[in-house]
């Protein structure tokens, strides 16, 4: 009898325990619903929509590749059992060097992406209000979206950056204004004392974050100008990368600038060993390699031009370019061949470039401005395009 209701009861417990793992199989995880509504970064494509492998001109990846002196460092090799160096010192001192700031107000990361992740982290949340140009990095909104605040997007001048209406767009909720410049999409540029106005108008508790991912681009009399706003400044960080000029993209090293209390809440929200010991070599070794940067800058600068003329001779088809700083151009398409025509015929030719109708350029390309035989033949496509003579 009793061996008979242990048993009954027994089955009752394993029953009623299956019951609450079947609901618990049925129910999962729920996202905070400010994460579901996340649509992740959309890389550069690098094939064709038929799966044949295309020479990326959509990624504004560093058509000369990296410095000798940085592909050295990286053959050497090292014990892959060993952490890096969590604060990245020897990096951070020679980054300081190079650039003439302290290297306790420099924090390095997986890339600038990560730093520019804390740094919205660290100052927004729900409610609070992330503002940026209407066409800026698409990365900009997930950064703001990731901790649930509002990304609020300013009108833009002609594609650019527009001070007053950046200041206009300011409310009690802004926290951090984001400003690429050069920007991309676009590759405009606002000259030091644009960047000083913006900065002037802004309350001091909001945080400006000047992304200077193309800043080895510019003319290098301005390359200094925003950190030295940061150096003087309780709310400016500075971030640059060694993901473009310096051909670094796959080692993922950028890093910020600012005063100490804003070094210290990047600090705070980093990774623990964010920054491998291959990226804390490569990046050491290219910075060395100055004339690598400024070879890089000045094929750019020529190719660019070239791609621009080539581009402006084609006005009668509607073709035209947007002013750029940065190591791409956008192209506009406002006559009979469209942005959409220019891709797959580009693709055809073997290139992959970047078409933004998700950020509201459905009529635009972002060409980054590749090797020079490459540019060539990316002229000649456009121009076949318009039944022009290649
Ligand atoms: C490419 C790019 C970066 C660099 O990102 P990393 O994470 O350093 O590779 C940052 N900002 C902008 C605007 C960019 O275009």
């Amino acid at each position: 009898m009793s061996i008979i209701a242990t048993g009954l009861a027994v089955f009752a417990l394993y029953s009623q325990a299956q019951t609450g793992y079947r609901a618990r199989l049925m129910s999962k995880p729920q996202a905070k619903p400010w994460i579901s509504a996340i649509h992740a970064y959309v890389p550069g494509k690098s094939k064709s929509a038929s799966g044949k492998p295309l020479t990326k001109l959509s990624a504004n990846e560093n058509p000369l590749g990296a410095s000798p002196a940085a592909l050295a460092a990286l053959s050497q090799g090292h014990n892959p059992a060993d952490y890096p160096d969590p604060d990245a010192r020897t990096l951070r001192e020679a980054i300081a060097a190079v650039h003439g700031l302290d290297a306790d107000r420099i924090v390095c990361g997986t890339g600038s992406g990560e730093l520019l992740h804390c740094a919205v982290q660290a100052l927004a949340s729900v409610g609070d209000e992330v503002l940026a140009s209407r066409y800026s990095f698409s990365l900009y909104p997930l950064l703001a979206q990731k901790v649930g605040a509002t990304a609020v997007f300013a009108d833009d001048d002609g594609c650019a950056a527009s001070v007053d209406k950046l200041l206009a767009a300011v409310t009690p909720a802004t926290r951090v204004v984001l400003l690429d410049n050069p920007n991309n999409p676009v590759g405009s540029y606002l000259p030091p004392d644009e960047v000083e106005r913006l900065h002037a108008g802004l309350p001091g508790n909001v945080l400006l974050i000047v992304d200077e991912a193309y800043g080895e681009y510019v003319d290098p009399a301005h390359q200094h100008a925003a950190f030295d706003l940061a150096a003087a400044c309780e709310n400016v960080l500075v971030s640059r990368t060694f993901s473009k000029a310096y051909g670094l993209a796959s080692e993922r090293v950028g890093w910020v600038t600012g005063a100490p209390h804003l070094i210290d809440l990047v600090n705070r929200l980093r990774g623990a060993f964010n920054v491998s010991v291959s990226g804390q070599k490569a990046a050491l070794a290219a910075l060395g390699d100055q004339a690598f940067v400024a070879a890089s800058r000045e094929h750019n600068t020529a190719e660019r031009a070239r791609l621009a003329d080539a581009i402006a001779a084609l006005g009668n088809h509607g073709l035209s370019t947007s002013p750029s700083e940065a190591n791409f151009l956008l192209v506009h398409f406002a006559g009979e061949v469209t942005a959409t025509q220019a891709v797959e015929a580009l693709s055809e030719a073997g290139y992959a470039v970047r078409h933004l109708p998700s950020q509201g350029l459905p009529n635009a390309l972002r060409i980054t401005i590749g090797k020079t035989d490459d540019m060539t033949r990316v002229i000649a496509t456009l121009r076949t395009l318009c039944g022009e003579a290649a």
